[in-house]
Parts: C-alpha cells; sequence; structure tokens
C-alpha cells in the first residue's frame, strides 16, 4: 500500500501577484510564500493547515524561504477545496 499522495489529485491554487515561492507539501497542499522579494519583507502561509508565518511573521526572502520549505516537507495536511 502506498502512503505517497499524488500531487495531480488537487487541483493549485490561483498564483496571487506577489507569490514569490510556492512549495508542494508532504500532504499534498501547497505554502505559498508571498512579499516583494530578496530584501523586502516577506512572509509564508499554508493553504493545507492554514499556519503562517511569525516570529518574525516576516522577513527577508533568504530566511522565509527556509521557514517555509520546512513546513512544507513536514505539514500533512490537505487542501479542503
Ligand atoms: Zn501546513
Amino acid at each position: 500500500m502506498s502512503t505517497v499522495t499524488s500531487l495531480s489529485a488537487f487541483t493549485e491554487p490561483d498564483r496571487p501577484a506577489d507569490l514569490q515561492i510556492r512549495f508542494v507539501t508532504v500532504g499534498g497542499s501547497y505554502v505559498d510564500v508571498l512579499g516583494g522579494g530578496e530584501y523586502v519583507k516577506n512572509r509564508w502561509t499554508c493553504h493545507g493547515c492554514k499556519d503562517s508565518s511569525r516570529l518574525p511573521e516576516q522577513d527577508h526572502l533568504w530566511s522565509i524561504r527556509e521557514k517555509a520549505n520546512g513546513h512544507a516537507s513536514a505539514c500533512r495536511a490537505i487542501p479542503l477545496t
């Protein structure tokens, strides 16, 4: 029995204008990094479990990227829409 979720089972949400990076999670959902780019404030939010960046809520892209990717690697929530 396979535990791998097919990525094609879910529809990718629309891409916001300020979307910098989109990570797929282990649950088949998405974590979006939103903001202005490398050296300005960016944040992440998860479409699966509704968690988001905090402490700091916004940060440079090099920092937010690592945190968003770490969340995507651990989040097992599936998209509900
Ligand atoms: Zn999540």
